[in-house]
């Protein structure tokens, strides 16, 4: 690829004023029609820059792929593939979409890349139907899309599941860091299949490759599902191909969350399920810095299901966020997003650290990806207590269950942190220590409030005014020590 792929240009301050002054024009033009939104438009800029976003889900996209966002491709629709539309007029389409899929292919050495999915949901509904229609022929799959999915009772989806096989799925447990969408009831992938999960080792809270194996043999699942949500470490896909070709299982990972880390090179040789998933799934919004949205790679073999994934599960394609695909993709190809992928590990670490030298426990005790997962039931708080009490110290993260989580899924024992947003900020290991110093110290500060029965309250606590002020002060040190989107203003 051109030369161009290696560098992001460096804006000037020049180019950041007139760029703030498009941006304030625009909103103008909004604020006549509903000044609503262009208020709480402004507003959630002035917010996000206002705490420090330890969300291990979120990030900053950059200004090119916002802007690529907020244009009339938005108004063409496209159902089909590129060259193959159920529209006339899409040669536009065309292009950002081909343009999309090649940057997807080439960045991360995939023989197909799929660049509709409207999110991370979306690209693995559009993963599991292909690998079911791809692996069984049937004509059930004409017959689903005949009913509204809502319309369907469980004697349906019995039947279906019948007319597929009895199809059986075998994903990550919710509580080890899984997602809702790996075969849990709440989601219409736990609908879809016989659903069985993995956890990790009762000791060390890691994936234990040799139990997960007997699983799968005593299972045998038609898809392995890896990937998660909220486990802080990395994962042998290598390991997770040999289990699944030894019971003849497709083999997914969803790497909706670390895909920067893909992107960035981090996770090579084993670590990166490219070379060694059928399909490999993720959102673009998360560590990969994109816009709202999601993609399928694949092999050669299961390209063409793939590609029936509108209309099979999707509607038309959101034309202006696969052209800001197109921009983060070209963005994830540079040395500086290389650069970025390698700091967010490394911050993670950092963190990592600093937590565990301020006695604070972290479930597998650290991390090697860009989550760090805390066990705060020593400070005797809940994860919703911890949770609340940094949200008011300036310290945005979200409350998350660990293994066997003696609190559920809604007080939990966990609160999750990541360092993708904080690391496109430009915070560095040192101010990671900061941060884990500000962590420790709120949480030390933090007690749970007593109910009238006497007993200690889940949700209720009290956090000390000194304590919540020096971190306050601490967070907007830190803040301005790294702007976010410096020089621009709305
Ligand atoms: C975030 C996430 C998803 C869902 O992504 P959405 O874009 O919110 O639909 C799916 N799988 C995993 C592992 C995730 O972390």
């Amino acid at each position: 690829m051109g030369c161009h792929h290696t560098r992001t240009p460096r804006r000037t301050v020049s180019d950041l004023e007139s760029i703030s002054s498009a941006y304030q024009t625009l909103l103008g033009m909004i604020e006549q029609v509903e000044p609503r939104i262009a208020q709480a438009t402004r507003q959630e800029l002035a917010d996000q820059r206002a705490s420090l976003k330890l969300i291990a889900s979120e990030n900053y996209a950059s200004l090119p792929v916002l802007a690529t966002m907020g244009t009339w491709l938005s108004d063409k629709y496209a159902e089909g593939t590129v060259g193959h539309r159920f529209y006339a007029g899409c040669q536009n389409v065309d292009t950002v979409e081909a343009v999309a899929a090649e940057h997807a292919r080439e960045l991360f050495g995939a023989e197909y890349a799929y660049v509709q999915p409207h999110s991370g949901i979306d690209a693995n509904l559009t993963a599991y139907w292909a690998i079911l229609a791809h692996k069984i022929e049937s004509p059930a799959l004409a017959e689903f899309g005949a009913k509204g999915v809502a319309e369907l009772s469980e004697a349906d989806w019995e039947t279906l599941r019948h007319r597929f096989g009895d199809q059986r799925l075998l994903g990550m447990s919710l509580d080890a860091g899984g997602h809702l969408t790996h075969g849990f009831r709440p989601n219409v992938s736990g609908k879809m299949f016989h659903q069985r999960s993995y956890g990790t080792d009762p000791e060390t809270q890691l994936l234990d490759y040799d139990a997960l194996a007997a699983q799968a043999r005593e299972f045998k699942p038609l898809i392995l599902v890896a990937g998660y949500s909220a486990y802080p470490r990395r994962v042998n896909f290598a390991k997770m191909r040999e289990i699944a070709d030894e019971v003849g299982a497709v083999l997914m990972v969803d790497m909706a969350h670390f895909a920067g880390l893909v992107a960035g090179k981090v996770f090579t040789g084993d670590e990166d399920p490219v070379p060694h998933a059928h399909v490999v799934t993720t959102t673009t919004h998360k560590s990969l810095r994109g816009p709202r949205g999601g993609m399928v790679l694949a092999t050669e073999e299961f390209a063409p299901s793939v590609d029936r994934g509108c209309p099979l599960v999707l509607g038309g394609p959101l034309s202006h966020v696969m052209a800001a695909k197109a921009v983060a993709l070209a963005e994830a190809r540079t040395a500086e997003f290389r650069t970025y992928a390698a700091t967010v590990a490394d911050n993670a670490k950092a963190l990592a650290e600093g937590l565990l030298r301020r006695g604070v426990s972290l479930v597998t005790g650290g991390t090697d990806n860009h989550i760090v997962l805390m066990d705060v039931r020593s400070f005797g708080l809940t994860g919703r207590q911890a949770e609340a009490a940094l949200l008011d110290s300036g310290i945005v993260t979200n409350r998350n269950a660990v293994p066997n989580d003696p609190n559920g899924a809604w007080y939990t024992t966990g609160v999750r942190l990541g360092t993708p947003a904080l690391t496109s900020r430009g915070f560095t290991p040192s101010d990671m220590d900061a941060v884990a110093d500000m962590i420790a110290g709120v949480l030390t500060a933090t007690t749970p409030t007593t109910t009238a029965a006497g007993q200690p309250s889940k949700a209720k606590y009290e956090l000390t005014d000194d304590a919540r002020s020096r971190s306050l002060a601490e967070a907007e040190r830190l803040l301005n020590l790294h702007p976010l989107y410096p020089g621009f203003e709305v």
